[in-house]
C-alpha cells in the first residue's frame, strides 16, 4: 500500500490532464472515432507527460503515484475520448501496472521503463475464442522444456493488440495457470484481424496467436502456477480503474445535454424549462454522482490494498450502466440532432455500451456481487458496509 499524496498533488495532476485533453484530445476525438485509427502520437505524448507509468516508481521510469492518480487520468480521458481511455487503461493498468506489481526485478528493469515512456505499447491477453466470461477455461498452454517454456494458443478481443510490443498473457501450465510477459517480436507470435467495432473506435482490438513461442523462465510474471491469483487481483484493479472511464463519459453527456437545454427553445421556452426535461436532468445528475461516489469508494479500498471484489464489481456495473443511461437521455434531450452520426452524444452512447461487456460483463458482475453478499451475510449475519 502506498501513502496517499497531498490533495494538491491530485489537483495539479487533474489540471495537467485537463490541459492535455482540451488541447490535444477533444479536437481529434470525433475524427479518431470516424477513422478508427489509433492515435499513436497522443499515446506517446502521454508517455512524455508521465501518465503511462503513473503507478510505477521513478526508478523504473514511472511517476511514483498511486491508483487515485491513474483514476483521475482515466476520468479525464473518458470525458474526451473513451477509446483513448480504454487503450490507456489496457496499457497502463492491465499490462504495465500488473507487470510492475507481480514481476521480477528482471522484468521490472527490462520492460517497465519501455512501457512507462510509451516506447512500447502494452496489452493484456486473457480472453480466448472459446473462453470469455469463463476465462479459466482457457486452452493456451505452456509446456516446460528444460530452462524454457513453449507457449501455444491464441487470444482474442485484445485491446491494443494490433500495436502491442508486449503482451501480458496467461496459459495453462499443468493443472494451474501461469502469467507470462511475451514480447511480440518473438518467433511464433502473429497477429490476426483487427475488429471493426460499433464503439470504442480508435482503440484497436485484435486477435493474437502463439505458435510454439520459446520463452525463458525469466518471462514468468510472479511465480509459475500462480497465474490465477494474478488474474483475479488484476481484474479487481481493472474494474475499479476502468469505472472512471464511464464516470467521465457520463459527465460529458450530462454537460452536452445541459448546454443544449439552455440554448434550444421550443414553444417559446428553453428545453430545460419543461418539467419532463427537468426530470431527465435531475436523474442524470444524481446517477452521475452516485456512480462517481461508488467508484471513489472502490478506489479507496484499492489504494489501501484491501481486496474488495464486491465493491469493484459494483463500481464498474453502476458506472457503465449509468453512462449508457445518461448518454441515451442526452440523445433524447438533443432530439434529431442527437441522433445524427457526427453528434458527440451518439459516439458517447456507442462507447458506453462497451462498459457492460469489457472487464467482465454486467451479468458476471451481478453474479460476483450477489455471491459475495450471500457469503458475507452467512458469515457475519449482516449486509456488509451498511
Ligand atoms: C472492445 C473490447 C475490448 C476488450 N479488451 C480485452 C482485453 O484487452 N483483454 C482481454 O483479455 N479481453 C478483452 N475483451 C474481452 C472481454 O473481456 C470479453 O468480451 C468479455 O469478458 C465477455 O466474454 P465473451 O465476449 O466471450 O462473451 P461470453 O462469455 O460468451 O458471454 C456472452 C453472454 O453470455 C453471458 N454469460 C456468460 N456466462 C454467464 C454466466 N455464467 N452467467 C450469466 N450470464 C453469462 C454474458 O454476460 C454475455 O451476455 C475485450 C472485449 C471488447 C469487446
Amino acid at each position: 500500500m502506498q501513502k496517499p499524496m497531498e490533495p494538491e498533488i491530485y489537483d495539479l495532476l487533474r489540471e495537467s490532464v485537463r490541459d492535455f485533453v482540451s488541447r490535444d484530445v477533444l479536437p481529434v476525438a470525433s475524427k479518431v472515432d470516424q477513422t478508427d485509427e489509433f492515435p499513436l502520437d497522443l499515446f506517446k505524448k502521454m508517455g512524455k507527460l508521465g501518465f503511462l507509468g503513473v503507478t510505477v516508481p521513478e526508478q523504473y521510469g514511472g511517476s511514483g503515484m498511486d491508483y487515485r492518480a491513474q483514476a483521475i487520468i482515466e476520468e479525464e480521458l473518458g470525458y474526451a475520448s473513451a477509446s483513448l481511455a480504454l487503450s490507456y487503461g489496457a496499457h497502463s493498468n492491465l499490462c504495465l501496472d500488473n507487470i510492475y506489481r507481480n514481476g521480477s526485478e528482471f522484468l521490472r528493469e527490462n520492460y517497465v521503463p519501455k512501457l512507462a515512456s510509451g516506447e512500447w505499447v502494452g496489452s493484456l491477453g486473457l480472453t480466448e475464442p472459446s473462453s470469455g466470461s469463463d476465462a479459466l477455461a482457457m486452452k493456451s498452454r505452456a509446456e516446460i522444456k528444460g530452462d524454457h517454456y513453449i507457449l501455444s494458443g491464441s487470444k482474442t478481443f485484445i485491446t491494443n493488440a494490433p500495436y502491442a510490443d508486449l503482451v501480458l498473457t496467461y496459459a495453462r501450465t499443468g493443472d494451474e495457470f501461469t502469467a507470462f510477459a511475451v514480447p511480440t517480436n518473438l518467433d511464433g507470435f502473429t497477429r490476426g484481424k483487427k475488429f471493426d467495432k460499433m464503439g470504442m473506435r480508435g482503440s484497436p482490438t485484435g486477435e493474437i496467436f502463439f505458435d510454439s513461442i520459446k520463452l525463458g523462465k525469466e518471462m514468468v510474471v510472479g511465480k509459475a502456477g500462480q497465474g490465477k491469483s494474478i488474474i483475479l487481483s488484476g481484474l479487481n484493479s481493472e474494474r475499479v480503474i476502468l469505472s472512471f472511464i464511464f464516470v467521465g463519459v457520463s459527465k460529458r453527456a450530462l454537460e452536452l445535454a445541459l448546454k443544449y437545454s439552455t440554448e434550444r427553445k421550443q414553444s417559446g421556452k428553453f428545453l430545460h424549462e419543461f418539467q419532463l426535461i427537468e426530470e431527465k436532468l435531475a436523474y442524470m445528475y444524481t446517477r452521475y454522482q452516485t456512480s462517481k461516489l461508488l467508484a471513489e469508494r472502490a478506489l479507496d479500498n484499492l489504494d489501501r490494498g484491501t481486496f474488495d471484489s464486491l465493491g469493484a464489481a459494483a463500481a464498474i456495473m453502476h458506472a457503465s450502466e449509468t453512462s449508457e443511461y445518461i448518454a441515451r437521455e442526452a440523445i433524447q434531450i438533443l432530439g434529431g440532432i442527437g441522433y445524427v452520426k457526427d453528434s458527440e452524444v451518439e459516439r458517447l452512447l456507442r462507447d458506453a455500451i462497451l462498459g457492460q461487456i469489457g472487464a467482465g460483463t454486467t451479468e458476471i458482475r451481478k453474479h460476483l456481487i450477489a455471491s459475495a453478499l450471500v457469503k458475507k451475510y452467512k458469515r457475519e449475519d449482516k449486509i456488509p458496509n451498511l
